[in-house]
């Protein structure tokens, strides 16, 4: 695939600019469909391979609002519908497409906390573009209004202002609230309580805030600097941030509101227990779950192998098991850290795949080889108990099953063998148990998920939940929307009394 010239992609946006503004008459429904799709610049495969930095690197001004001139602004907004935190988006765009980012970025933040993270990482191809009018008129979903890269330029364009925009902090109450994770949920919700005025400590199990922002999604999807920031605006507006702080262990849940003096908990604890195959083989050294494989790049930096003292090991031939955005990350993380091959292993079609088209679509870029409809039968070790090779077998799709998707069945007798040094188990994640364990009056469901109530109340007097911790594991968006919905049960339990 030949990759669009960055130069030539900001100075066509100049020019239909120009265009646009000097025109006269108001853009028509007609006019609009014309307007170009702006591509985002991007790093090309061949240098980003060799890099952790960020793939794409954003839209110019011009291009973020061309872009945003796209949209009819339609006065149903079919879009809106499709955003789990119901965005004004027509509204942001209206702003982006007349050069006001304050106003645009203004909008979005009513609704979202984390507008340049969302921007970069929700599936919006699966939400808001996938209803947008133009994609439709065009009948092509791939050239639907590019919402998430226009809320990413107005989130960063808002960053680099001199005069940064703090969230407004009520008079103290006296109140304290724990917060038990500090993922996009317990972001989300020690934002909202701290804003009401009342104290927050937000508790974090690694030494990292940030959840799987930090530890989980590659650098180059989500830079690190701008959880980051998410992190020290919290800091700035008052809340106090324990890391290293397993909560379960370092303290019991019910002790934070019994002995400790919170007047609320919320629990944000996400889905980082990984899956296995449980096949022959999967204890052998040089297999490895996506989520090891990822905090050791990611948050420890092995990537950085000239300053960081973490060992990753040295794998030339990786088999990665799985097609979510997990596997996805896992593979090209492999590709970055000098992997002579990586091979995706998949049980169904690319059409099945859950990961995001796009990162399907960079990965193929980078090398990744995809093997659908295959899965590993066992791995096999050498006698030092290291992995040589993947005995796989070959899949076709048969009924629907429970998700709705056509179940995968095994083709009998047709085992082959895969050389592989590496594997990297990528299959997805059961919510942490620590707390479902060290809690007994806690409700879970049979997945081990904490059950809460429309309140986003759980079992327990004064205790909430939410994100991948209730939901399973899920997305970015789901578990700020989570956030938000039980933040305000805390305050408002908190101003009733
Ligand atoms: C590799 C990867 C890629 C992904 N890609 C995408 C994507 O592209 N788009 C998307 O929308 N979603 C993606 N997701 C899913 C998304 O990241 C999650 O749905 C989201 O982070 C869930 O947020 P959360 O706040 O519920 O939990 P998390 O982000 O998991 O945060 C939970 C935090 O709680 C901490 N914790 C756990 N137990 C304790 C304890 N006992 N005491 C104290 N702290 C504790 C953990 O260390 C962690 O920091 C991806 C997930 C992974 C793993």
């Amino acid at each position: 695939m030949s990759h669009p010239d960055n130069t030539q992609l900001v100075e066509d946006a100049k020019r239909q600019l120009d265009e646009i503004v000097a025109r006269e008459d108001p853009l028509k429904p007609k006019d609009r469909l014309a307007i170009p799709f702006q591509e985002i610049p991007s790093q090309t495969p061949e240098e980003r391979i060799a890099n952790m930095d960020e793939v794409a690197l954003g839209y110019t001004p011009e291009q973020a609002r061309v872009e945003s001139l796209r949209c009819f602004d339609c006065k149903k907004a079919p879009c809106v519908d499709g955003c789990p935190v119901r965005l004004d988006i027509p509204g942001f765009l209206r702003a982006a497409g007349e050069g006001d980012f304050r106003e645009a970025i203004d909008i979005i933040k009513r609704n979202s906390l984390l507008p340049a993270v969302c921007g970069r990482v929700c599936p919006q191809e699966t939400q808001c573009q996938l209803h947008c009018t133009v994609g439709k008129s065009l009948k092509d979903v791939n050239k639907s209004v590019s919402i998430g890269r226009v809320e990413r330029f107005v989130a960063d364009w808002e960053a680099e202002q001199a005069e940064q925009d703090l969230p407004e902090v009520k008079p103290e109450t006296g109140r304290k609230v724990a917060v038990v994770g500090s993922g996009p949920a317990g972001v989300t919700v020690a934002a909202d309580v701290r804003r009401e005025g009342h104290a927050v400590t937000l508790f974090e199990a690694f030494h990292k805030p940030g959840g799987v922002l930090m530890y989980g999604i590659p650098e180059f999807r989500m830079p690190k600097r701008i959880v980051q920031r998410e992190i020290d605006t919290l800091r700035t507006m008052g809340v106090t941030v324990e890391t290293n702080f397993v909560v379960g262990r370092t303290r019991k849940l019910s002790d934070l509101i019994e002995k400790d003096g919170f007047d609320a908990v919320f629990v944000g604890t996400g889905a980082g227990l990984p899956k296995f195959m449980r096949i022959e083989g999967e204890n052998l050294v040089g297999v490895f779950s996506a989520n090891e494989f990822l905090t050791r790049a990611n948050l420890m930096r092995a990537y950085d192998r000239k300053n960081a003292d973490t060992p990753i090991s040295n794998a030339r031939k990786v088999a990665v098991l799985g097609g979510g955005n997990v596997a996805m990350d896992a593979a090209r993380t492999a590709v970055r850290l000098g992997a002579e091959e990586v091979h995706l292993v998949y049980r169904r079609t690319e059409v099945e795949m859950p990961a995001r088209v796009e990162e399907v679509g960079h990965a193929k870029e980078e090398g990744v080889i995809f093997h659908i409809l295959e899965n590993a039968k066992r791995v096999v070790g050498d006698e030092q108990g290291r992995v040589q090779a993947m005995e796989c077998l070959k899949y076709e799709l048969g009924e629907p099953d429970d998700s709705g998707r056509r179940r995968p069945v095994a083709i009998p007798d047709s085992e082959f063998m895969m050389p592989v040094d590496t594997v990297i188990v990528a299959i997805g994640n059961d919510s942490n148990p620590l707390i479902k364990q060290t809690t007994p009056e806690i409700e879970t469901n049979r997945w081990g998920n904490i059950v809460v109530n429309e309140n986003g109340k759980t079992s327990m007097d004064r205790v909430y939940a939410g994100g991948d911790i209730v939901l399973g594991a899920a997305t970015v968006i789901l578990a700020m929307g989570e956030g938000r919905r039980a933040a305000a049960s805390i305050n408002e339990l908190l101003a009733s009394e």
